[in-house]
């Protein structure tokens, strides 16, 4: 069974304006081998349409940090994945720990926000992952478990639904999870997605993410059921993820 297709996925969070679509350029002008992986960034709301444009043509594909469950209405500050794809978006990451933690979303709304994505034709990014806490009392596989279980809707395939597993600890912090765990947390994902959706599941896209650098992302991606990851600060500087990105075997 061929792997599945390599992803590494940049999020800018709030970062960036115009004067950032020079790295967004410098991206896109560095990829190299690009026929082995996908790379996607996802800029904030207010670049999506620029960056889309930008890309146009190359292999980077851009795609959104959120989306409301809902096409249209009123819901003022909300962006709709219709709205992602009209603006060139191919891709909407949902229910990273900076909305789950910061923003109050449970698993119930990161299901119909990816639900969202998909009746926009967008490839949903779901992110899981546990709390220092609950890490560190033997919870992790658990926790992941009612997040799969809670955040996925039926019907996933791997192309429309990509998971990251992102401990909350380890975004932002410089800390990483030992290679045994990420290997384990990763295939304890693959069995607990072939259970629900069966073959499909092999080719699933599981990105690690939590503090991914030029240095570790190596290491990482020859952990096994490791498809890729999501990046966050290092993504930033576009020398940075581009080793990344070339860092995929
Ligand atoms: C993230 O926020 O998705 C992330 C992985 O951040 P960082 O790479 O900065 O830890």
């Amino acid at each position: 069974m061929a792997r599945p297709r390599p992803l590494v996925a940049g999020n800018w969070k709030m970062n960036g304006t115009k004067f950032n679509l020079a790295d967004l350029d410098a991206i896109k002008s560095g990829l190299r081998d690009v026929e082995r992986m996908d790379v996607a960034i996802c800029p904030p709301a207010t670049l999506i349409s620029r960056s889309a444009i930008m890309a146009l043509g190359s292999a980077l594909m851009i795609g959104a940090q959120d989306c409301h469950p809902k096409a249209s209405g009123a819901f003022t500050g909300d962006i709709a994945a219709e709205m992602i794809a009209d603006a060139g978006g191919r891709l909407v990451i949902v229910g990273h720990s900076e909305r789950r933690v910061g923003h109050g979303e449970d698993d119930v709304l990161v299901r119909a926000k990816a639900e969202a994505a998909w009746r926009a034709e967008l490839l949903a990014v779901v992110c899981v992952g546990e709390s220092e806490q609950e890490q560190q009392v033997g919870l992790t596989l658990a926790v992941i478990d009612g997040q799969l279980a809670g955040s996925i809707p039926d019907g996933a395939t791997a192309e429309n639904l990509v998971v990251a597993y992102e401990p909350v600890w380890a975004i932002g912090s410089g800390k990483t999870p030992s290679a045994d765990d990420i290997g384990r947390v990763h295939a304890h994902m693959r069995t607990r997605l072939t259970e629900r959706f069966g073959g499909a599941a092999e080719k699933i896209r599981l990105l690690y993410g939590g503090s991914v650098k030029p240095d570790n992302a190596g290491p990482i991606f020859k952990i096994a059921n490791v498809d890729g990851a999501l990046v966050g600060g290092a993504s930033l500087k576009p020398e940075d993820f581009l080793a990344i990105v070339q860092a995929v075997p």
